[in-house]
């Protein structure tokens, strides 16, 4: 899924259990290859898919509803662009910004739940499940590791957690890393039986320009998000949940980030903004 995964647990078999499932959901909804369901869904527009991919895709719906459009996973186009920005080291001219930002809209996205069958609207759309798919595939694996009797582990993919039980009776401590410097910790939080994520302007992103920019797209401009926040970890039950609103949290700015957190039960955000450095 592009980045690392980090198993930490007593039982020697954790690692190789929680290993083999994210495999599973990467060859799923991967957008980068050609052969995973999201590959041939944006490909074709229209397909059945498995019931893995669907839980996503709905629960994407969801996170659509309720960040009010900020959590959007059409924006694949959006992505699209501002990459091979990157990649030629060259700003994306206005109009292939404004043609790739039309195309955003969960709205257009269609869900037939009784036949798995995800289609879409417009033609040219796509979706990118890169601020969802990482805390899900973390879910997935905890819940393979409980099968197979697992009483305590730490899942971490790419800063998408989950914490199974406790360590040595104990809480499991994360330590919540400052946005600027590498070493530096903000704080700290103890978690036994939670999801969290962490999601940043510092982790990935490109400067052009002398500029900085982030890899989270805001829907409304389909631009990279411009604000005062530099890091949303959020405490959640699920790593899937804690994942779409540290990225929506990042689109949305402080004041209605909190909001949306709080309207979810059992949920925590941390928002560091650039004052807080
Ligand atoms: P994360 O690192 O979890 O915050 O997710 C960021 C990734 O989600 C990006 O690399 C894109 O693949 C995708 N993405 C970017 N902007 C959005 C958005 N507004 N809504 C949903 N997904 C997004
Ligand atoms: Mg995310």
């Amino acid at each position: 899924m592009g980045t690392y995964c980090e198993v930490i647990s007593d039982d020697p078999r954790a690692a190789k259990i929680a290993f083999s499932e994210i495999k599973r959901l990467e060859k799923l909804l991967n957008r980068f290859d050609p052969n995973s369901e999201v590959g041939q869904l944006n490909r074709l527009g229209k397909l059945k898919v498995s019931g893995d991919t669907l839980k996503v895709i709905k629960k994407s719906r969801l996170a659509f509803n309720k960040s009010s459009g900020a959590f959007d996973i059409t924006v694949a186009p959006s992505v699209e662009v501002w990459r091979q920005a990157k990649q030629n080291n060259k700003l994306p001219d206005a109009r292939a910004i404004r043609t790739a930002r039309d195309l955003i809209n969960s709205q257009n996205l269609l869900i037939d739940e009784n036949n798995r069958i995800v289609s879409f609207v417009k033609p040219k759309m796509q979706i990118d499940l890169g601020g969802i798919a990482k805390g899900y595939a973390v879910d997935c694996a905890i819940k393979k590791l409980q099968e197979a009797g697992v009483k305590s582990a730490l899942v971490n993919l790419g800063g998408n957690m989950y914490a199974l039980g406790s360590r040595a009776g104990k809480s499991w401590k994360i330590g919540i890393r400052h946005p600027r410097q590498k070493r530096k910790l903000m704080g700290e939080i103890f978690l036994t039986d939670r999801g969290v994520s962490t999601s940043g302007d510092y982790e990935q992103y490109f400067t052009l320009q002398g500029r900085r920019y982030s890899h989270i797209i805001n829907p409304k401009t389909g631009s990279p998000v411009d604000n005062e926040v530099v890091s949303v970890t959020v405490l959640a039950p699920d790593a899937a949940t804690a994942d779409f609103l540290s990225t929506a949290i990042l689109v949305l700015g402080k004041a209605k980030g909190r909001k949306l957190a709080e309207s979810f039960p059992n949920t925590q955000a941390v928002i560091i903004s650039r004052d807080d450095l």
